[in-house]
């Protein structure tokens, strides 16, 4: 199901606290898109909208922005009629299980942008709580840009509890007051949100990394030169258009801008391709690390380890610096006096 601004009213939300945990990416564009939206409606009363932030550069953004700003969670937490959980997602559960979660109304209703947490069952909700998913499937950046300009962007929605036996029209309303519903909000649930957006992560950009990476090195052993293998493969920004026109066009109908060597080699190659271990990698990754939840547990353990994610993430980056295709890439750019 879709839906759009026709399905939905902001009625829901009249009078209520709407609190932001987080300013950052996804909560500035959603709670500017939100203020917005309400002082541009008739006949409904105001909501209250409180932001919270930890003393960084965004809480600036916030006062900048003519909110103001608390760093008092509980306090926060404890007004609430609606809480849009924006901190990064592996901060939520500690954020929200110690400082949210104990102060939080009954009937408080719940939204996340991403249903990693939800999914698995990392956040310690009461049965009487909604909890609502309200994701873009967009940066924070274009969430707002879009709105200003009356566009739509995509956006999932899903009730994963109607605690109050009223989520779907506070979703909705919720959908609707952030912008989600110009396009047509797509029916969704954090399971489907979290397999996809994981999937999409885990499997199907680390195939096109290694693909890259290894032609590279082939290419590179059968005597290309960086700069040829560099501005072939994607410094000519050749493969951006190639997606830019899958979207408008269609993904194979976009094949037909391309030469006939080229359309032949393409669709003739990716059907005799052996793709049984493709497959069965795919496989793994959906049921097994996604579904069920090896990555997750992975992801947590590498969190509290000394150094956390960002020494982990470090350490991958060091890695992946050592690769032939990015020592090429170095040094074409420096030769082109391109960023590096
Ligand atoms: P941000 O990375 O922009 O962070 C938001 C705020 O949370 C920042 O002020 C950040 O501070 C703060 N923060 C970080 N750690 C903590 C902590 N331990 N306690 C309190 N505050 C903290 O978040 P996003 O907007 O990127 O992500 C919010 C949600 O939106 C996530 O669920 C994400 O999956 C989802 N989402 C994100 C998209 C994106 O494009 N980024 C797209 C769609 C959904 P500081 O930066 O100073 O650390």
């Amino acid at each position: 199901r879709l839906f759009y601004d026709t399905d939905c009213s902001l009625e829901p939300l009249a009078g209520k606290t709407i609190t932001f945990i987080g300013y950052g990416n996804q909560g500035r564009a959603q709670a500017l898109n939100l203020r917005d939206t309400f002082s541009s409606a008739q006949n409904v009363t105001q909501p209250k909208i409180v932001i919270t932030n930890q003393e960084d550069s965004y809480a600036k953004t916030a006062e900048q922005d003519g909110f103001g700003y608390t760093t008092n969670w509980a306090a926060a937490a404890a007004e609430a009629d609606v809480l849009f959980l924006l901190v990064p997602d592996q901060h939520q559960p500690d954020l929200f299980n110690s400082h949210i979660a104990p102060n939080l109304k009954e009937t408080a209703c719940i939204v996340v942008a991403s249903g990693y947490n939800v999914f698995y069952k990392y956040l310690n909700f009461t049965s009487s709580n909604d909890i609502v998913m309200v994701a873009p499937r967009m940066v924070g950046a274009s969430v707002r840009s879009l709105y200003e300009s009356k566009q739509g962007y995509p956006c999932f929605v899903s009730v994963e509890q109607d605690g109050t036996g009223q989520a779907w029209p506070l979703a909705l309303a919720l959908c609707m007051a952030v912008g989600a519903t110009k396009g047509g909000a797509i029916e969704s649930s954090c399971r489907e949100e979290a397999l996809t957006d994981l999937f999409a992560e885990q499997a199907i950009w680390p195939t096109v990394i290694a693909v890259f990476r290894e032609g590279y090195k082939l290419l590179k052993e059968l005597g290309c030169s960086d700069e040829a293998l560099v501005h072939e493969m994607w410094l000519s920004k050749e493969p951006a258009e190639i997606f830019e026109s899958a979207a408008d066009q269609g993904f194979i109908k976009q094949l037909v801008g391309h030469s006939s060597v080229s359309q032949y080699g393409q669709l003739k190659g990716s059907q005799e391709m052996d793709v049984s271990w493709l497959k069965k990698h795919f496989e793994h990754v959906a049921k097994e690390r996604v579904l069920g939840g090896a990555f997750a547990e992975e992801f947590t353990a590498a969190e509290q380890k000394p150094g956390g994610i960002d020494g982990a993430l470090k350490k991958l980056y060091q890695e992946a610096e050592k690769s032939k295709l990015a020592v090429g890439e170095k040094r074409v750019r420096e030769r082109l006096g391109l960023k590096t």
